[in-house]
């Protein structure tokens, strides 16, 4: 049983299992001016999370054998934790897809307009995805308002199991309950900043910094998802980071750092009786472990520091964006210690490992 409190001299320290993010970019490859994977896996385990299962849509996006394993031999040299690669669905990688499927985090499918090339518009390739796609194996969709409902319907239609990624409004989170309730098949993340800020933030973040796919929403909007927090299974980070130089120009990219910043702003949550921590590691370990099929860390835990009051402040970061939408606010709980496998991976702002030592979760199915 998780949530050990131990007192280490005046202070109380809460062991949590390793957590799961199964929605972080990381932008390589591609991207690498923004995160790599090795600023992506640091950023990730001075947040308490072991292993994170990365997005498609770099540049190339991750679609075929070729630039899976582009992706996968960045991560083999570079990542610090342990990690998997989607691949994402397009209009003509239907066949190949279906070998790679073992070797991937599972299949994101793009029904909505975001960062990258990746959008399926036409329903008949939803459908046909949902068909070659293994049925052991995750499909998360980014589908947004009325195209959720029609993802849900058509993941009703073929019997699958679908994940939907950063729900963001009171219509969609109703939706899914009423989905569950009628035992369709769905489960669902939600991304922290859509928990903590909502559009009346704009203006205090920036116009620019604020862009972000789903975009913040209505403070009833938000209400809504507190409201209806056992419909959560999940809450992931979305971690986008983008320059501040591309989010401050002419046409700002949509995306937020968050790797570094969802645990606190949870566990602030929790001292604020806003949630309490079984429901945090419910759903940034137990859940995902179990969505994902994301095999146990032996020897693996984040030790947290429940008393520690501090301010959050991107120039600490790990992230190489060097920003953060929640700069300036105050949190409470801190990660002090990150142990992976047994090996202190991070102590007290320091990284202690290094880079190649994260490992593929679907490894024995990899060509690496
Ligand atoms: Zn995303």
């Amino acid at each position: 049983m998780w949530l050990i409190f131990f007192a280490c001299w005046w202070r109380m320290i809460i062991k949590l299992p390793g957590l799961i993010d199964p929605h972080v970019h990381v932008r390589e490859p591609g991207g690498t001016h923004k995160e790599d994977w090795k600023t992506a896996t640091s950023a990730a385990l001075a947040g308490g999370f072991t292993t994170i299962l990365a997005m498609p849509n770099t540049q190339p996006p991750v679609t075929d054998d070729e630039t899976l394993n582009m992706a996968l031999s960045a991560a083999h040299s570079k990542a610090r934790c342990d990690y998997a690669q989607f691949l994402g669905a397009g209009p003509d990688n239907l066949e190949s897809l279906t070998d790679l499927g073992p070797q991937t985090a599972g299949l994101k499918m793009y029904l909505d307009q975001t960062y990258g090339p990746l959008r399926l518009d036409d329903m008949s390739l939803w459908m046909e995805h949902f068909k070659s796609w293994p049925r052991e194996l995750p499909i998360v969709a980014h589908a947004e308002g009325r195209t959720l409902a029609a993802v849900i319907l058509l993941a009703a239609i073929n019997d699958r199991t679908i994940h939907l990624a950063h729900v963001s409004l009171r219509e969609e989170i109703l939706l899914i309950r009423a989905a569950k309730e009628k035992g369709i098949k769905v489960t669902c993340e939600v991304a922290p900043h859509h928990l903590f800020l909502t559009k009346a933030d704009i203006a205090s973040i920036g116009i620019g910094l604020s862009e972000v796919r789903p975009r913040l929403a209505s403070s009833a909007d938000q209400e809504a998802l507190w409201k209806n927090l056992d419909v959560i299974d999940c809450f992931a980070t979305d971690h986008a980071p983008h320059t501040l130089e591309e989010k401050n120009g002419e046409n700002p990219p949509p995306g937020f750092p968050g790797l570094e910043t969802a645990l606190p702003l949870l566990l602030t949550a929790v001292k604020e009786g806003r949630l309490t921590m079984q429901d945090l590691i419910l759903r940034m370990y137990s859940k995902p472990q179990q969505i994902f099929n994301i095999p146990e860390q032996p020897e693996t835990w984040v030790e947290i520091d429940a008393d520690e009051d501090w301010e959050i402040q991107a120039e600490v970061f790990f992230t190489r964006c060097g920003w953060t939408p929640f700069e300036g606010r105050k949190v409470h709980g801190r990660v002090r210690r990150v142990v992976l496998r047994g090996r202190e991976v991070f102590r007290d702002g320091q990284v202690m490992v290094h880079p190649g030592f994260g490992q593929n979760i679907r490894q024995s199915a990899s060509t690496l």
